[in-house]
């Protein structure tokens, strides 16, 4: 059984080191607890190594990523430095193309004690994981679609290659979440297959794949519709999946509903490879005084463990995974133990150690 595993660390800009310290302070010590390994490697990358070498991605970072059994990433760019085009320094975009990472993995969740602007009914409990393809639909064209002085054209992408690896990963997504007690078995796909053809032939593969799952249910949902669910009736949602740009806007309603970006995880999984990082960006405005909300970094670190874990058939550390989740979930819900942007006064490192007196326990 695989025991070693390696881990590409991009600590980037802004409160990307505050969080990412303390995340994989408690990644080293559940290792040498459960006696498997991680080899963290810190790799160079983002605004500020930008302005000081003129290099955002080094190669040398990039093979580093590209031989890892996983990526840990945090946030890169700052306002400050951009690329002469004016653009602004996002590394963790080439990444994903570089690495073909076609499915943003975003977990939303509101448990008990929990705040969230919803209104949740006695009883319920939100749990569900919108996947949204990253490299092509609405985004194919970015940065260069056609403008002249009367119009403007971008260009919809849906391709039967991607789209077929991206269902099969929302199934067997769907499959592992009721092997392990959540949800149901339930795939909706998330569409406006009723205006555009592109999105019938997104639907038409989604439908194919949905045949060969047997032990598993599905349905289609306009995207209009489903971001009016998201408000009323988020707990029926088991696992979505749609494209690229309704992914992007669904994402941050759902980072919304579980109460702000300081504890919204995700994942960009690709055949081979994935990042972990949280939602977040690089916060300039905070960073520097040790307040920023780990909690984001810390689930997203999280994930990777459950991804690995089951990846190589190492139950020990999926179980941790899900260990760590629980035990942040927890200092999350009882609201002790809380930074700024969440209402409390906590320091990074008070919210950090909280989570791993919480580990204790779980
Ligand atoms: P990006 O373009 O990289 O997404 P952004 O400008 O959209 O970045 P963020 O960097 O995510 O935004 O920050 C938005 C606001 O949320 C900022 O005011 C920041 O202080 C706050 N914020 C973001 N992440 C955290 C965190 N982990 N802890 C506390 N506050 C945070
Ligand atoms: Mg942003």
């Amino acid at each position: 059984m695989k025991e070693t595993f390696d881990i590409a660390v991009f600590p980037g800009d802004g409160i990307g080191p505050e969080i990412m310290a303390p995340a994989t302070r408690i990644l080293k010590g559940l290792a040498e607890n459960a006696g498997y390994r991680l080899n963290l490697q810190d790799c160079a990358a983002g605004a500020a190594h930008y302005a000081q070498t003129g290099e955002s991605l080094p190669e040398i970072s990039m093979q580093v990523a590209r031989g890892a059994d996983a990526i840990l990433l945090s946030a890169m760019g700052l306002p400050s430095v951009r690329y002469p085009d004016g653009t602004e320094i996002s590394p963790q975009i080439d990444l994903r193309k570089a690495l073909r990472l076609f499915a943003g993995v975003r977990p939303v969740r509101i448990f008990p004690g929990q705040k969230t602007p919803l209104a949740m009914p006695e009883g319920k409990e939100v749990d569900f994981v919108l996947i949204r393809e990253s490299t092509e639909g609405l985004f194919y064209t970015q940065g260069c679609g056609e403008v002249t002085e009367n119009e403007a054209r971008e260009t919809l992408l849906i391709t039967r290659e991607t789209s077929e690896l991206l269902f099969d990963f929302a199934f067997r997504l769907a499959h592992e979440r009721k092997a392990a007690g959540r949800g149901r078995g339930h795939v909706t796909c998330v569409d406006k297959a009723n205006v555009f053809r592109a999105f019938a032939f997104f639907r038409s593969l989604f439908d194919a794949e949905a045949a060969k799952h047997a032990d598993l249910t599905s349905d289609h949902a306009y995207v209009d519709a489903t971001a009016l669910w998201f408000v009323q009736k988020p707990w029926d949602f088991d696992v979505l999946v749609t494209e690229n740009m309704f992914g992007d806007i669904l994402s941050d309603l759902g980072a919304g509903l579980m109460g702000g970006l300081g504890v919204a995880p995700s994942a960009d999984i690709g055949v081979d490879h994935a990042v972990f990082q949280p939602c977040h960006g690089s916060a300039p405005d905070i960073a520097g005084q040790g307040i920023a909300n780990p909690f984001a970094m810390i689930l997203s670190a999280a994930m990777m463990l459950e991804w690995m874990g089951l990846r190589a058939d190492n139950p020990t550390v999926a179980a941790d995974g899900a260990r760590l989740r629980a035990a942040t979930e927890a200092v999350i819900g009882q609201g002790d133990v809380l930074t700024g942007d969440l209402g409390g006064r906590a320091t990074t490192e008070e919210a950090a150690d909280a989570v791993i007196a919480a580990l204790e326990a779980h």
